[in-house]
């Protein structure tokens, strides 16, 4: 999420009827980042079902399949149109896991699961903000006058870090990424072509966006974040990762990828992926770091 978000309850009242007008969610990129998307395939039985602007992925199995995030949720019915353009059905989802509970990424959730009867699986915190529908003050982003809310997931299951969730042969990896977010988690799995195995990974948001007010290196009444954000950074430059799709499409420049695929090369395939998402990660955090250095220096000066 960025901080442009604006909740109007006027406009959200001048909604019309349409399925999911109710929950729908006005920021500045919301438009933007709707936008419908076709669903194409990634590698073996991993399938992009996201829209434009947001990711989300499909892991499909004989005994059922696997979603990964559910982008806002307006977008319940653009991931849904896509499940079933790839002619997979929404009854077949057994699981849907998430990469950070923000509005543009766990929007959809609570209607993917009702459509589906999936359960949904996620770290503690983040499972708390899920059943919260809105993060708490522990979120970089947590602004008490404009909170964001995202329709209640009733039913989620914790997950511990490390641990494997299996649906039939399916196998996925959770991998605690704090930073963005508190509970903020990056799944990885593997998934086969032709006898050919690939590790892919679906990565958290590693941006270090927050409210005005908030240091990652620590304020007068909570802890320096900067070590555990480093961690993360760390842990995924370090992942196995043939295959990178990223929280926000343009991050692995995913797009740019399916369109230059073709029938005997793979363009997503690319072992570094995950290595230059965090290297970029890291540079964006050693700025923010520096930047609040400043902005301390200058508080105390006045
Ligand atoms: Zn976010």
């Amino acid at each position: 999420m960025k901080k442009m978000f604006q909740a109007s309850a006027f406009a959200l009242a001048l909604m019309s009827s349409s399925a999911f007008a109710q929950d729908a969610i006005h920021c500045s990129m919301c438009e933007e980042w709707n936008r419908p998307a076709t669903p194409f395939n990634i590698y073996g039985n991993a399938w992009y079902v996201g829209t434009a602007g947001l990711s989300a992925v499909l892991v499909t199995g004989p005994q059922g399949h696997v979603l990964i995030d559910g982008a806002l949720p307006q977008s319940a019915p653009l991931i849904r149109r896509n499940v079933e353009t790839l002619g997979f059905r929404m009854q077949d989802i057994k699981l849907i896991l998430n990469s950070h509970p923000h509005f543009d990424h766990a929007g959809a959730i609570a209607e993917l699961q009702r459509a589906s009867g999936a359960t949904v699986a996620a770290s503690p915190h983040a499972a708390q903000v899920l059943r919260d529908g809105t993060p708490g003050a522990d979120d970089p982003q947590y602004d008490p006058k404009e909170r964001f809310h995202i329709p209640k997931v009733d039913k989620v299951k914790e997950v511990l870090d490390g641990e494997t969730l299996s649906v039939g042969p399916l196998r996925m990896t959770v991998h605690y990424t704090p930073g963005h977010t508190p509970g903020g988690t990056t799944w990885t799995w593997q998934s086969c072509e032709k006898g050919k195995c690939m590790n892919m990974v679906y990565a958290d948001s590693l941006t270090a966006v927050s409210t005005d007010g908030f240091y990652y290196s620590g304020g007068d009444h909570y802890p320096d974040r900067s070590a555990s954000f480093r961690k993360t950074i760390d842990k995924v430059a370090n992942l196995k990762c043939d295959i990178l799709i990223a929280a926000h499409p343009s991050f692995g420049d995913l797009f740019g990828k399916a369109a230059a695929r073709t029938a005997d090369n793979n363009s997503f395939i690319d072992p570094d992926g995950c290595r230059k998402l965090a290297a970029s990660a890291g540079r964006n955090f050693d700025t923010r770091l520096e930047r609040e250095r400043e902005q301390k220096a200058k508080a105390i000066a006045h």
